[in-house]
């Protein structure tokens, strides 16, 4: 039996951002989804309240070991005011992939999709109308029982909060430079690298930092064990056009399983451009690229959907790809998928929700 969704409506309303102010994550909305789990009990107790500080016992879990998991995906809405999901029954399954992996309960996914879609509706005046713009939504699940010992929590709660952003390219879709990371590794074979949790993220950041110090957007990583084989740009998935075909790291548990990275294989497919899933080393795009037949790269990911890379720096190897400018796979699947997000392109797929 589908539990009932308590409503409590905020008795104010924020002031809503100006489109053009918009930035990534800074703003929330005026309510939010919450659900309690108690060992033995489940999940119960779904409502939707007014948005709010949480409160924690200094001792739950998740400030201490990260026992916690995250989604990440988007709302769009269409010229005549509706609003649309895109694929977020994918968001639903990682999410459960990414509990299963931090020992997390599992979620009831079509439950937790409908909590967002009536978050979402009773929002919807959130949802951001300018071109490039959408509501950001972020579920995610939290360990919140007292104790200090390394164990799976007893207790945790679900939450989505909603933000509206800014349209990722203010000027078009833009490449950019990217350093490969010789040092510092994302994940290892056997790690956390496939689940959407929150440590992959905080050890992520001093590569970040120090890249972003010489002038790049962010690094491409590499395998943890011999740090040769490519596996993802920032946090994007990353394909490769090489002489024709377009080629992706095969998905091997550290890489994230990306909603976007299926659409664009799939998408690929049906236009009969070759594309492999395969292992991919740093040293033969090097060697695409002496031959001259590197003939694009690109990130692909819900935030910037494709994200081009213009230059990429391998040791003492600068590379320009494509003259540093947007490819045109890039920007095909680009239109195509932003297209189909806001309803000005065919939903070939059925992926609209
Ligand atoms: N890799 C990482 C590490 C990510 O955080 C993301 C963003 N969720 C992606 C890839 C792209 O996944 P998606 O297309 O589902 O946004």
């Amino acid at each position: 039996m589908e539990q009932q969704i308590h409503m409590e409506y905020a008795a104010t309303k924020k002031e809503k951002p100006n489109a053009a102010d918009l930035q990534f994550g800074r703003v929330f909305t005026d309510h939010m989804f919450i659900m309690d789990y108690t060992e033995g009990k489940g999940w119960y107790d779904p409502r939707i309240i007014p948005y709010q500080p949480l409160s924690l016992d200094p001792a739950a879990i998740v400030f201490h070991y990260g026992q916690t998991v995250f989604e990440g995906l988007k709302a769009y809405v269409t010229k005549e005011g509706e609003a649309r999901l895109f694929r977020p029954e994918k968001n639903m399954e990682r999410l459960n992939r990414s509990n299963d992996r931090m020992c997390i309960p599992r979620l009831d996914e079509t439950f937790a999709l409908s909590a967002i879609k009536k978050l979402v509706g009773v929002d919807k005046d959130w949802i951001p109308t300018a071109p490039g713009t959408s509501l950001y939504i972020r579920p995610f699940v939290i360990s919140t029982e007292p104790y200090l010992g390394v164990a799976p929590s007893k207790q945790y709660q679900f939450i989505v909060i909603l933000s509206p952003v800014g349209a990722y390219y203010k000027e078009g879709i833009n490449p950019v430079k990217i350093a490969v990371e010789n040092e510092f590794v994302r994940a290892v074979k056997g790690g956390t690298g496939e689940a959407k949790t929150a440590g992959n993220y905080a050890s992520s950041l001093k590569a970040q930092e120090l890249v972003a110090d010489k002038g790049y957007a962010q690094v491409l990583w590499l395998d943890g064990l011999e740090k040769k084989y490519i596996e993802e740009v920032g946090s994007m998935n990353v394909f490769f056009k090489i002489d024709g075909e377009v080629v992706t790291p095969a998905l091997n548990g550290s890489i994230l399983k990306g909603v976007t990275r299926n659409s664009v294989i799939k998408l690929l497919k049906h236009w009969g451009i070759p594309v492999t899933e395969r292992r991919i080393s740093m040293e033969e795009i090097h060697q695409a690229h002496l031959a001259g037949k590197l003939e694009e790269a690109f990130g692909a990911g819900t935030a910037a959907v494709i994200s081009p890379i213009g230059e990429l720096a391998w040791n003492e190897n600068q590379m320009i790809v494509n003259d540093g400018v947007t490819g045109k796979i890039a920007k095909q699947l680009y239109d195509t998928l932003t297209g189909i997000q806001y309803g000005t392109e065919e939903d070939i797929f059925d992926w609209i929700v």
